[in-house]
């Protein structure tokens, strides 16, 4: 495990992005698609108290948010398809673009949130 005065805040967060341990960098921090382990098995980094909350929702929601604005201005103004393929397609697109993000803004969330020691709803 790496002292977190010695780790750059940056390159936790990139592990947290990729869903690596930001302590260490050589585990997964998740186990399924969104629960993170209890322990890195690499380091031993205890993730069981450090938790996102609403945060990874609500970024997902804001990237998945800016990214269909121009999107659906293109497919509503510029295109002329039907109706229903235009409601397939933003669909398609919004819900694929949170399930993309959601477990990048979760790793991200939990590297800061372990990076600045942050306290949370278990955390003192
Ligand atoms: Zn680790």
């Amino acid at each position: 495990m790496e002292d977190t005065a010695q780790l750059d805040k940056w390159t936790a967060i990139r592990r947290g992005l990729k869903g690596l341990c930001p302590s260490c960098g050589e585990a997964r921090l998740f186990r399924a698609y969104l629960k993170p382990v209890d322990n890195c098995p690499s380091c031993g980094e205890n993730w069981e108290d450090v938790r996102a909350d609403d945060g990874p929702a609500w970024a997902s929601m804001l990237i998945a948010g800016h990214v269909l604005a121009p999107f659906f201005y293109f497919i509503t103004f510029r295109t002329d398809l039907p109706d229903w393929i235009r409601t397939v397609a933003l669909c398609v697109v919004g819900v694929g673009m949170c399930l993309w993000s959601l477990p990048k803004m979760k790793g991200l969330f939990m590297a800061w949130i372990w990076y600045t020691d942050a306290p949370t709803s278990t955390r003192e």
